[in-house]
C-alpha cells in the first residue's frame, strides 16, 4: 500500500508544491492548514508520516509535535518538521520537540521525499528478535556483536550504546542533548562536544575501505543514522 502523508501547512504555494510532488512519488497524501484541521485528520486515520510546518496560525507546529509525542497511538508517528532559513536554535529545539527530522525552506520536493523515504524505514528496523539490522550493518543485542557486510566491529561500551540507540531508530536525527541523555544518562554531567569524540570512533571503527558513511551530520543539531538523505 502507498504510504499514506498528512501535509500539515498553511502556505498554499508549498502545500501545492508538496502535494503534487508527492503523488507523483507514489505516496497518498491528506492536507491540513492548521491544528485544528491536523487534530481532525489525525484522529481520522493515522498516516505513515507527517510533514508539519513550523509557522501555523494558532497551534504552532512545535506544540502540535508535542501533543503528537504525547497520544499514544501517534507516539511513533514519524514526524518531519518544515523551518524557515536561519533559525538553528529552532531546529534544535524542533527536534527535542520529538520531530524525527527538519526539512529547511526553501526545499526542493526531492530532499522532502529523500527524508521521508528515510523516516519510513525506521517502521521495521528489527529483522529478528534481539537483532537490530540496518543497510549492512547488523547488531545482536543479546550476543553484543556488531557485524557489517559479514565484517566483525568491534566498538568501545558507549560507542556500542550510541550505535544500538542510532539502529533503534534509523533516519531519525537526535541532539546531542537527546544522544548524551540516553546514552550516557541524565544525571552525569557530560560536556556536549563528548558525543562528537565518540561519533568520530564509531564512524572509524563502522566505515571500512570504500563503504558509505551510514551517520548523518545535521550541522548545529545533531546525527542520524541514515544513507537516504543528503548531506
Ligand atoms: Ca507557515
Amino acid at each position: 500500500m502507498e504510504p499514506y502523508i498528512l501535509i500539515i501547512e498553511d502556505e498554499p504555494g508549498i502545500v501545492e508544491l508538496l502535494d503534487y510532488n508527492l503523488k507523483a512519488a507514489g505516496f497518498e497524501t491528506a492536507v491540513a492548514h492548521d491544528g485544528d484541521e491536523a487534530e481532525l485528520a489525525l484522529s481520522e486515520r493515522t498516516p505513515d508520516a507527517v510533514l508539519l510546518d513550523w509557522m501555523l496560525p494558532g497551534v504552532s507546529g512545535i506544540e502540535l509535535c508535542r501533543r503528537i509525542r504525547k497520544r499514544p497511538e501517534t507516539r511513533s508517528l514519524p514526524v518531519i518538521m518544515l523551518t524557515a532559513r536561519g533559525e538553528e536554535a529552532d531546529r534544535v529545539r524542533g527536534l527535542d520537540s520529538g520531530a524525527d527530522d527538519y526539512v529547511t525552506k526553501p526545499f526542493s520536493p526531492a530532499e522532502v521525499i529523500a527524508r521521508l523515504r528515510a523516516v519510513l524505514r525506521r517502521s521495521r528496523p528489527a529483522t529478528a528478535e534481539n537483532t537490530l539490522a540496518y543497510e549492512n550493518v547488523t547488531l545482536d543485542q543479546a550476543a553484543h556483536k556488531v557485524e557489517r557486510a559479514g565484517r566483525r566491529i568491534h566498538l568501545g561500551p558507549t560507542e556500542y550504546r550510541l550505535l544500538s540507540h542510532f539502529m533503534e531508530r534509523p533516519g531519525r536525527v537526535f541532539t546531542r542533548e537527546q544522544l548524551l541523555d540516553a546514552v550516557w544518562g541524565q544525571d552525569i554531567y557530560v560536556e556536549t562536544r563528548t558525543v562528537d569524540v565518540h561519533i568520530r570512533r564509531l564512524r572509524k571503527a563502522l566505515n571500512g575501505e570504500g563503504e558509505r558513511d551510514l551517520i548523518r551530520t545535521v550541522r548545529s543539531a545533531g546525527y542520524a543514522m541514515d544513507m537516504d538523505a543528503p548531506g
